[in-house]
């Protein structure tokens, strides 16, 4: 097997490595398998434990605790796990909002891109309704 690893700074402690994948160095990586067995064994004790419990109890980052519930760590071990929803506290095992949330959002996007677009089209209108000298015209 060749090592194709790209040397790479850790963007946790700044070392040079060899990437292989996993975006840390292997010292980080050591520790990071090191926390998230931490993690593992908290939860398997309390299987009721949430994410702000199990931060302060394991000292584990937050976005590593939702990463293992995305990859569904705590599911393999039948640890139902969830993490709130940021807007509303909903338990969530995915992304950062819950599913109504998300609509929600989206549906607000919509609205303000079709005032966008409706504030363009009057913009345009508004353009034009200037007399211009040359320029492309469109035939129906
Ligand atoms: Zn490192
Ligand atoms: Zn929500």
């Amino acid at each position: 097997m060749i090592m194709a690893g790209k040397i790479k700074n850790c963007q946790y402690c700044g070392k040079l490595y060899a990437e292989i994948g996993r975006g840390m160095c292997p010292d980080c990586l050591a520790k990071e398998d090191k926390k998230i067995e931490e993690v593992v064994t908290f939860v398997r004790a309390n299987p009721g434990a949430k994410v702000p419990e199990i931060v302060k109890e394991t000292g584990a980052h937050e976005t590593l605790i939702k990463r293992l519930i995305r990859e569904g760590r705590f599911e393999q071990m039948g640890v139902k796990m969830t993490y709130p929803c940021e807007k509303c506290g909903a338990p969530i095992i995915t992304g950062k909002l819950c599913q109504n949330c998300s609509d929600a959002i989206k549906q607000e996007l919509q609205a303000t891109q079709e005032k966008a677009m409706k504030a363009k089209s009057i913009m345009k209108e508004k353009a034009a309704a200037k007399p211009r000298g040359q320029g492309m015209h469109s035939k129906f």
